[in-house]
């Protein structure tokens, strides 16, 4: 007489695909059932997702479901505490086995290895592997066995010890038990209720929207990368963020197929070269939360916590609603909560805005973005506000102070992106579309536009506002030498 094996629990979090899963393929050389599953936690360990991420979440694992009923499986929903639903479930399967591709967020990883010490007890294994990352944070160290803080020896050191993973399309069919209890995802009302905020997110979450928008990218951006990255009004970019925290693609599987095209002789490899560069940061910035959990709430240079931050609602939220005066931090901010997303470029613009020209603490930019962005992710969000904020590892100083001016006029030349989402001056001549209130009257009253009245007066005067900042940064960089004197 045979005995089929236990089931496999195969626990889904941020590796919502089907392709390029290391656990996927561990449970399937098993031979054994596996029970893919999904639990909503909504404990406060979670990884503080906001809206629009939720939204997304929605629609990646209604994908999920569908490509894995397409190979004879189904995705059960739970939601409530990890480890009580991982029980749950342990009990009702007979599972003697957890798979998961592991998340590396200090406070998750520490939990799941709670989880996972106290299943074992319980003769129950529970394994994790790297599903989202270049290589897993912690395993890239100097020759002194010290994590890198500078992002450039950091990259070539990943890119000289990974070892990218073969691709990997998952088995043909999943041997999934029957009659197993599973949630209805409607019923977790992440999609946004009344009112909809998310009429205006055009976005094909999922595994098959992830490599579609690869294949745009590969046949459109990926050509002028480096130069129209910059552009945002250009489609320059790949948009792969949101696909990518979900992890609706393999870093590794976009990367490979971003030089295959180079080797295809279809785009310059140095454009191939710098979108591994950029992935890099993501990996960076995975590797600097890893060893320095504390950035999440503390600068990682702590004199820059002595910072004298504003208390500045009114500027706050004119800042959210993209009403400052400053038409390409305006622009920004309505397309992030229009779309759910924000090009690089403008986002440096519009941080630096709120911890510079308004002196408005980054922990307060951070946290919008992550309730606003669908690509909001711990990691890269609290590396790249700092970074802008100049506390940061390998950040931006802090005496380099984006002028919301020259920076529009720069990069946004003949206007296209700020007339897309600040309509209301869309009648400004280039020369005055980056400085509204700089037009004549005469000019103005061509145009009917009524500064004050139908767009704001600049908040702030650039000039004063960056000679503000840089005097509050003094008081940082004293204190640091009065310290010393004690
Ligand atoms: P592409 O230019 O096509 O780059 C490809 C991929 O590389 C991106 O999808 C992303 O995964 C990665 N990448 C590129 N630049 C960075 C970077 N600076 N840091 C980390 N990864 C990078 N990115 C997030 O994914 N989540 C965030 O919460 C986030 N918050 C940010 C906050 C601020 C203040 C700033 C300045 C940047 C932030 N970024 C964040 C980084 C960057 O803006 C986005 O990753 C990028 O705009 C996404 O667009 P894309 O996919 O077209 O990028």
């Amino acid at each position: 007489m045979t005995t089929s094996p236990a089931p496999v629990i195969l626990w889904f979090r941020r590796d919502l695909r089907l392709s390029d899963n290391p656990a996927l393929n561990q449970a399937a050389e098993t031979g054994a059932p596996i029970v893919p599953v999904y639990i909503h936690d909504g404990g406060p360990l979670q990884d503080r997702a906001g809206g629009a991420s939720l939204w997304w979440l929605d629609k990646s694992l209604r994908a999920l479901d569908d490509s894995l009923k397409a190979r004879g499986s189904r995705l059960i929903l739970r939601s409530g505490d990890s480890e009580s639903e991982l029980r749950r479930l342990i009990d009702e399967t007979g599972a003697d086995s957890v798979f998961m591709n592991r998340r590396f967020e200090p406070e998750l990883f520490a939990r799941d290895a709670d989880i996972a010490h106290a299943l074992k007890d319980e003769g129950v294994e529970v394994k994790g592997w790297n599903g989202s990352l270049m290589c897993r944070p912690g395993a890239v160290l100097n020759g002194s066995g010290q994590p890198y803080k500078v992002f450039t020896p950091f990259l070539k050191a990943l890119l000289a010890m990974a070892e990218p993973p073969s691709h990997t399309t998952g088995p043909r069919t999943l041997d999934t038990p029957a009659g197993l209890r599973s949630e209805a995802l409607d019923d977790w009302n992440l999609h946004p209720g009344k009112p909809d905020w998310s009429t205006g997110f055009d976005w094909t979450p999922g595994e098959a929207g992830a490599s579609e928008a690869l294949s745009r990218f590969i046949a459109g951006g990926l050509k002028a990368y480096s130069r129209d990255r910059d552009f945002p009004a250009a489609p320059g970019c790949s948009r792969l963020s949101p696909h990518l925290h979900f992890g609706e693609i393999h870093p590794w599987r976009a990367i490979e197929r971003v030089r295959a095209a180079a080797e295809a002789g279809k785009v310059p490899q140095a454009e191939a070269d710098k979108f591994v560069a950029e992935l890099g940061w993501r990996d960076f910035s995975a590797h600097l939360l890893h060893n320095f959990p504390q950035i999440t709430d503390t600068a990682f240079r702590p004199e820059y916590d002595r910072m004298p931050w504003r208390d500045d609602a009114a500027g706050l939220r004119a800042w959210r609603r993209g009403q400052t005066g400053y038409p390409i931090v305006d622009a920004g901010m309505r397309q992030l909560w229009t779309t759910g997303w924000m090009h690089n470029r403008v986002r440096m613009i519009v941080a630096s805005f709120l911890v510079k020209d308004l002196l408005i603490d980054w922990r307060k930019g951070e946290k919008w973005f992550r309730d606003t962005l669908v690509d909001a992710d711990l990691a890269s969000n609290v590396q790249n506000w700092q970074w802008v904020a100049g506390s940061g590892a390998d950040a931006s100083p802090y005496f380099r102070v984006f002028n919301p001016i020259t920076q529009g006029t720069k990069f946004d030349a003949k206007g296209q992106y700020v007339r897309r989402w600040v309509p209301e001056i869309a009648a400004l001549p280039d020369k005055w579309l980056h400085a509204p209130w700089t037009a004549p009257p005469e000019i103005l009253r061509g145009v009917g536009l009524r500064l004050g009245h139908d767009y704001p007066r600049p908040i702030v005067d650039h000039g004063q506002a960056r000679d503000r900042a840089l005097e509050a940064l003094r008081t940082v960089t004293a204190s640091r030498y009065d310290d010393l004197e004690h």
